[in-house]
């Protein structure tokens, strides 16, 4: 029997739901906020959908959630999710009750919720997860998530022990969650091990055994923490996974996946790594769940592509790059640059503004994440000038000099204004600009007005 609040916060929050659909606002998550409010105890009054499927980690989190919804909907369930809401609790609330009569009951079979990470305390406790997939557990905002231990030891203390978890077996962080739950399977790729320690770099997450305090060997990392090690005193390291990725075919679009005998092409929804490990990550799931290789293949060939943050625009045979990245992460930002440093072309000219751009107005931030960023591939001989743009450009520009970039090839300006004006263009056809995720509508700005001063220019 639910209780009198329960039906009142119910009334509030459909009511609250139907004026924003009057109002064509889908994306808040303002019902759920109003649910809440009036009976803290919604979520667990709530009736859940038979299967409850929680998506958490760092990064990917929203492709591993719309890959999910789609094959499980083209399989013919009835799926309830957030993407068009938020990942915190009110989000969650908002696409359950969306999806509920008013006495709480689900009118969907399945609920594929993306959970941010610190939400776990006000969820888990009250919605207990059937699954839980955990693609990769990173450093993210220092402000929002602290270190990634604070973050695994917060999931750990929320999580039922009866969740079923599917868990990156690369990430040795991410593997190590949620110890008591038995129920445990481990995904991987095995397929273009990295022969050198090329793509090791400074940002690292996990260097100590969390067994032993002994001191980690890495076998082969793919990025950052993601690869194999091991304890060079007790022998700990990465469990075996039981999904693996044995090949992938670039070209050909497709990736083998291998599972008790039984090995399977899929199609590739993008050939970046990390949406490999999030595509074996569903795979695990879908398999765990009891679906077929057969159906789950059926479901990749009509999901949707992974469209990459970045954007192009070409004036005059001379190329602009626009790359998007979370300020505030090191993570994101490091493989942006390492990624403009890799292009095979020639004088290439670097802007960076990724300041926080809340911390212009709202708050003070450290500076600690610009410290993070592995800056050295910027000392490649194919960037000839790099920008750092934004109120923290002095930190940046220090911070690139620690990295070994030499002093002559950088410069800063605080206001991004004026990056058609200091920065140099002539002579240069390649441009890569990269911003924060708050910054979308300054870098259109900064986008528009460089194209004018390259077209103004003409070709080189
Ligand atoms: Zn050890």
């Amino acid at each position: 029997m639910k209780s009198l609040r329960f039906y009142l916060a119910m009334a509030a929050a459909k009511g609250a739901l139907f004026g924003l659909r009057l109002l064509r606002r889908n994306g808040t998550s303002l019902p759920g906020d109003v649910a809440v409010k009036i009976d803290k105890n919604f979520l667990a009054e709530l009736t859940p959908p038979e299967t409850v499927i929680a998506v958490t980690g760092t990064n990917g989190k929203t492709t591993v959630s719309n890959l999910l919804t789609s094959i499980l909907r083209g399989a013919g369930h009835s799926v309830t999710n957030n993407s068009l809401g938020t990942n915190i609790r009110a989000g969650v609330v908002t696409a359950l009750l969306a999806d509920s009569t008013f006495s709480g009951r689900p009118k969907k079979d399945i609920a594929v919720l993306e959970v941010d990470e610190r939400s776990s305390l006000l969820i888990y406790p009250y919605l207990k997860p059937d699954y839980l997939i955990c693609n990769n557990l990173m450093r993210d905002s220092i402000k929002r998530n602290a270190h990634t231990e604070f973050i695994r030891y917060i999931i750990d203390s929320a999580l039922p022990e009866s969740t079923k978890l599917i868990l990156n077996a690369d990430d040795l962080i991410c593997a190590l969650l949620a110890p008591k739950n038995e129920s445990r399977t481990y995904f991987g790729i095995t397929a273009d091990i990295p022969t050198t320690f090329a793509q090791d770099n400074t940002v690292k997450d996990i260097v100590y055994c969390p067994n032993c305090g002994g001191k980690l060997v890495a076998d082969y990392i793919r990025y950052n923490h993601i690869g194999r090690m091991h304890c060079e005193k007790c022998g700990m390291g990465n469990p075996e996974p039981d999904f693996v990725v044995t090949a992938i075919d670039s070209a050909g679009g497709v990736f083998t996946v291998s599972h008790g005998g039984e090995a399977r092409e899929f199609r590739l929804i993008s050939d970046n790594i990390v949406n490999v490990y999030n595509s074996c990550g569903v795979i695990a799931l879908l398999s765990t769940m009891g679906m077929s290789f057969e159906d789950i293949a059926r479901g990749f060939s009509s999901a949707a592509i992974v469209k990459s943050r970045l954007g192009e625009v070409e004036v005059c045979g001379r190329k602009i790059t626009v790359m998007m990245a979370k300020g505030q992460n090191p993570i994101a930002c490091s493989r942006c640059v390492s990624y403009a440093a890799s292009v095979p072309v020639r004088d290439k000219r670097v802007i960076i503004m990724e300041d926080d751009k809340h911390d212009n107005t709202n708050n003070v931030e450290n500076t600690c994440w610009i410290y993070d960023c592995d800056y050295s591939p910027l000392k490649d001989d194919s960037i000839t000038h790099v920008l750092f743009v934004g109120p923290r450009c002095l930190d940046q520009y220090l911070h690139a000099l620690m990295d070994g970039v030499p002093e002559e090839k950088m410069s800063c300006t605080p206001d991004y204004h004026d990056i058609p004006e200091v920065l140099e263009t002539r002579g240069c056809s390649n441009f890569y600009f990269l911003h924060d995720l708050y910054y979308e509508r300054e870098s259109e700005e900064v986008t528009r007005a460089l194209t004018e001063k390259l077209r103004e220019e003409g070709a080189v």
